[in-house]
């Protein structure tokens, strides 16, 4: 049965197979794992999809290369697996090939880029071992410095000896893989709300408050899954974060011309970190990222500080002509990485490598840490381990062969007739969201497609199926979360008034009346 994504409580079922806690990128597919093996599910957030750090990443799906160089062998394997999953069959709508070029300038020794080079080759074996082709993405190559500057031209020549070209894959928005893994998992009938906070767990049931309207619920499940990210200490305490902050700056295009292909620049001072300049499909360009302690309360959004724009500004400069100052920095944004404290022991171990499944002496079972890149898997090992223990009677996993709800191939995507910014973000339903809001709002294609300006490419059209398809409530759902105008300040100002006409027409369909 079909249902559709909603915010707050009404007509929830008080007795489900599964309770799924949390909907960043980890309950989203937790929820889309279970009841696609036919389970029935809730699966609640706090506030919205994606709000916690699946909406503060670098937006890459990685190939487990930073594992490879550590020696951890399977969780670079599984990491370029799933890459080849999600750019193959089940996410090839959100997930495209992004080239890196990493220049090899006077910044870099021969020994560095020798080390460099023997690195990317690595990761190609990867590739191939993970049955992932050419096609999708291709293997590496060595440049010389006139290839280099054709991809780059705003790298500095004078220091240029060459560069390395990988490839590896970039999401079109984190958010929107959360919000399509949730909208899949609801087109199944899995019951997925926003706006319901849990208050307390056990392995059995949830105390769930509807926080549009205060009232509380109890829902008796076989099993509870804790899916909350940074916050899964505050539903078990038996797990122990202590998170560490990753920021990243946003620039207009235009800061670095011609800018399309990912740079990595080699860290001054350090023997194998890079910063990297990452093109956006929406006309920005991320610099990222840091590792920053986080010390105190979780913060609901984590705010980046002046010492790490100062930092990551800094960290680029030497790659570039005009390298970019801080007038150029028209946004920044900041996540935390779950480090989970050692118990008996001062150390903490990094989950950002590989998730943990815990189950507490209530029976909540917490999944944390892993990557966006692996959450199929992790919610794949989270059910698994569920239906072992005798806690769930379910079938085999389904999720490696399942494609997501607007999931085609790039050629068929290249073909579509539908708007192209549309086709990037919905894939082969853009001809639905476009539907959707002509039928909702009775307005003509030119009002529905115009973009709120030249540089914030947002339309009434995927604001109104973002309210209608996507569960969005409020004007922060539909800037900061359904679409990323958020990002930039000015843009999300200037976008204000088309998102509110979107909530009204929404609100009020066209012949409803
Ligand atoms: C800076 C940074 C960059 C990264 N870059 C990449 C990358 O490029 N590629 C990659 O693959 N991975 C990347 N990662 C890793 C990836 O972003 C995370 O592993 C992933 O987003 C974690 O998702 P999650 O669902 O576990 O947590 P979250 O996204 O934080 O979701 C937890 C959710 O739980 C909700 N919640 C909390 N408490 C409750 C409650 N009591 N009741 C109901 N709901 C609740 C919150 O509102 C939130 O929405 C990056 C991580 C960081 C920090």
């Amino acid at each position: 049965m079909q249902r559709r994504i909603l915010p707050g409580l009404a007509d929830v079922p008080d007795e489900v197979d599964v309770v799924v806690v949390g909907l960043g990128i980890t309950g989203a597919g937790v929820a889309l794992d279970a009841v696609t093996r036919g389970l029935t599910v809730l699966a609640v957030d706090a506030h919205d999809l994606a709000f916690g750090t699946s909406r503060w990443s670098s937006k890459l799906v990685h190939g487990g290369l930073r594992y490879l160089a550590q020696g951890q062998l399977a969780i670079a394997r599984e990491s370029a697996v799933e890459r080849g999953i999600l750019m193959e069959v089940t996410a090839p709508h959100l997930v495209h090939p992004l080239p890196m070029l990493t220049p090899v300038n006077d910044a870099m020794t021969r020994r560095r880029a020798a080390v460099t080079w023997g690195g990317l080759r690595a990761g190609d074996v990867l590739r191939r071992s993970a049955r992932t082709t050419t096609r999708t993405l291709p293997r590496p190559r060595r440049l010389n410095a006139t290839e280099t500057l054709r991809l780059a031209p705003a790298l500095r020549a004078d220091t240029l000896r060459g560069g390395l070209l990988a490839w590896d894959g970039q999401l079109e928005d984190d958010a929107r893989l959360v919000v399509t893994v949730a909208r899949t998992a609801a087109s199944y009938g899995a019951h997925v709300r926003t706006r319901a906070r849990v208050t307390s767990a056990t392995g059995t049931a949830v105390t769930v408050r509807d926080e549009l309207t205060g009232v509380t619920y109890d829902v008796r499940a076989r099993a509870v899954v804790n899916a909350t990210g940074v916050w899964a200490g505050g539903l078990d305490d038996q797990v122990r974060l202590r998170p560490s902050r990753g920021t990243h700056l946003v620039l207009r295009a235009s800061a670095l011309p011609h800018t399309r292909v990912a740079v990595m620049v080699p860290i001054p001072g350090t023997r194998s970190r890079f910063a990297m300049v990452l093109p956006q499909p929406d006309g920005t360009i991320y610099v990222g990222l840091t590792d920053e302690p986080a010390t105190g309360p979780v913060p609901d959004v984590p705010q980046p500080s002046e010492a790490e724009i100062e930092f990551l500004l800094g960290a680029v400069a030497s790659a570039f002509t005009t390298p970019p100052t801080r007038g150029d920095v028209v946004g920044a944004f900041a996540g935390l990485r779950p480090l989970i404290e050692v118990a008996g022991t001062d150390a903490t171990a990094d989950l950002s490598r590989r998730h943990a499944i815990l189950t507490s002496a209530t029976g909540v079972t917490t999944v944390v840490g892993g990557k966006l890149t692996t959450y199929r898997r992790m919610a794949q090992d989270t059910l698994d381990s569920l239906v072992t223990a005798g806690r769930l009677d379910a079938g085999p996993c389904r999720t490696a062969t399942l494609p997501l709800l607007g999931a085609a191939a790039p050629d068929a995507l290249r073909r579509a007739t539908a708007p192209p910014r549309l086709v990037r973000r919905f894939g082969a339903d853009a001809d639905l969201v476009l539907a959707t809001a002509r039928e909702v709002t009775g307005l003509a294609d030119d009002q529905l497609l115009a973009p709120v300006s030249d540089i914030v490419p947002v339309t009434l059209a995927e604001l109104v199926f973002a309210v209608t398809h996507e569960g969005a409530h409020d004007v922060g759902d539909l800037l900061d979360r359904r679409t990323r105008v958020g990002l930039v300040a000015a843009d999300r100002a200037a976008a204000e008034a088309l998102a509110r006409r979107a909530l009204r027409l929404a609100a009020t369909p066209a012949g409803a009346a």
